[in-house]
């Protein structure tokens, strides 16, 4: 049965059926047979790499150079790390045994959780749609994909490839919006991977609590970068600039807002300036004309953005750098805010778009405090050389993540466990973490010989029989 393009609920259950009957046939499945289908999947990436550059500059203006290395190029990465390491991923991994259980043996089987959901938002709408089925496919479930509605040319040749590829009973492709999404949410699916906003997190998890699946969700919030005051402000500029304006700002991990120590702030103001004009602005020919500077993803994101610049205005906010808005092409400039005050939006709101506010602290204390008040991020950034500060943000505050002296290069590394913590996430992918979101790790002890302690409890209980 081939995947189609289905919104009617009866549909969903046919396929979702079909999948389910799947999912008992795939328990089976060897190293070899999961590698091969990791395969065809890079391969189907690196012949259609043009088709899938259309499409995402289609839906998003995204220059070729950032689809190469954040959308296919960290798609093909998650799919090598797979082929290479899935065997040992999927290896019984033998556990100690204490005292207590003498004569027993234990290991972890890892067997797949069965049929999993996955819907991917629009900000990097094939990688974030590929790396979680590279996880499914290398766990050994069967997927239905909801891609984001916002990205159409991606969402169809995401439907094409895995048309093309696989049969819809192991891989199916839903287009369509949020609709679809609460129709595939009814199924009872063993796992349900979501990538998106943390509102809508909170009903994908009501939702999945109904069947009780399991849930990896991997969310937004407010991401802070922090400067310390011995630190070559030059560098951080440079690495703030890319990680702040890449894709528009549109990017999960993407500095929401950055501290500074009041003393170094317009310094800072001036290096930052001179990097986002030296990335975005190189010929002064101003940044609209740039093809490498991206758009806001649609008119509603676009008026958020200046809904939030404008109360920020109104309560004191002061407009640094950028600010202009071309409506009938979905663009906003680089902007930098300062004198920003705590019950302006930009504060409370993830921002999600090139707008950044300055704030500034007098010692690095009055910075862990403020965000042990807030929400924990999905990233915290931190330029420091001083092994005190890194010690001290490191234990007094929490996050997803953490990368001392650089922006957004924690994505890259998937040897490392990817995610959020609460507000920002609630499970981790990439790598093996991504292998065992879809995964259940089953324990099995087998008795051997042994007298172990629950036998010597056994009924009726007579000290001298039971030997106790
Ligand atoms: P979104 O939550 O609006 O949409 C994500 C997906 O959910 C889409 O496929 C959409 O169709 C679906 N959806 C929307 N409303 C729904 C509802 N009421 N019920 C069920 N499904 C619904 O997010 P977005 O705007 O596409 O993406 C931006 C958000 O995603 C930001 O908050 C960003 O931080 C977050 N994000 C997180 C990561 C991460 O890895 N942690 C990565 C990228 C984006």
């Amino acid at each position: 049965m081939k995947s189609e393009f289905l919104t009617d609920n009866q549909r969903l259950t046919d396929i979702f059926n079909s999948q389910k009957q799947k999912a008992i046939q795939l328990r089976h499945s060897s190293f070899t047979e999961r590698a091969e289908r990791l395969k065809v999947l890079k391969e189907w990436i690196k012949e259609n790499h043009e088709e899938i550059e259309k499409a995402l500059y289609a839906d998003l203006k995204k220059p070729s150079a950032e689809t190469m290395v954040t959308e296919t190029g960290y798609a093909l990465v998650e799919i090598n790390l797979a082929i290479k390491k899935l065997k040992k991923w999927m290896s019984p991994k033998k556990v100690k045994t204490p005292i207590h259980m003498l004569g027993t043996n234990s290991y972890i089987r890892t067997e797949p959780l069965g049929t999993a959901l996955i819907i991917s938002p629009w900000n990097y709408p094939f990688n974030l749609s590929i790396g979680p089925v590279v996880s499914a496919i290398a766990a050994g479930c069967t997927i239905s994909l909801k891609p984001s509605e916002l990205t159409p040319h991606t969402s169809a040749l995401l439907r094409r490839m895995m048309t093309e590829l696989f049969d819809a009973d192991l891989v199916a492709v839903f287009e369509g919006g949020k609709e679809t999404a609460q129709a595939l949410l009814q199924l009872p699916f063993d796992h349900i991977f979501f990538t998106g906003s943390t509102s809508v997190g909170k009903t994908v998890m009501n939702a999945a609590s109904r069947n009780l699946s399991s849930v990896t969700l991997e969310l937004g919030g407010k991401s802070p970068v922090i400067i310390e005051k011995d630190y070559d402000l030059k560098d951080a500029a440079k690495k703030i600039a890319i990680g702040k304006f890449l894709n528009c700002g549109q990017t999960c991990i993407s500095p929401d807002y950055l501290l500074i120590h009041e003393s170094q702030k317009e310094t800072f103001l001036k290096d930052l300036q001179s990097q986002i004009n030296k990335m975005y602005n190189p010929k002064n020919k101003g940044f609209i004309t740039n093809k490498d500077y991206g758009r806001i993803i649609e008119q509603k994101h676009l008026n958020r953005l200046q809904n939030l610049l404008a109360d920020a205005q109104t309560k004191g906010g002061h407009i640094e750098f950028g600010g202009d808005i071309v409506k009938e092409e979905n663009y906003m400039a680089p902007t930098i805010i300062s004198n920003m005050s705590e019950n302006m939006l930009l504060m409370q709101e993830e921002i999600f778009g090139p707008i950044l506010p300055i704030l500034t602290y007098h010692n690095i204390e009055e910075v862990s405090h403020l965000l042990q008040l807030k929400p924990k991020p999905l990233a915290l950034y931190l330029f420091t050389k001083d092994e005190f500060v890194k010690d001290h943000f490191l234990k007094n505050t929490s996050s997803g993540t953490v990368v001392i002296n650089d922006c957004s290069i924690q994505y890259m590394q998937n040897e490392l466990p990817f995610g959020g913590v609460n507000h920002s996430g609630i499970g981790k992918s990439h790598g093996y973490a991504g292998f065992l979101a879809f995964s259940n790790q089953k324990s099995v002890v087998e008795q051997r010989k042994g007298k172990t302690l629950p036998q010597l409890l056994y009924p009726p209980y007579d000290l001298k029989t039971t030997g106790l």
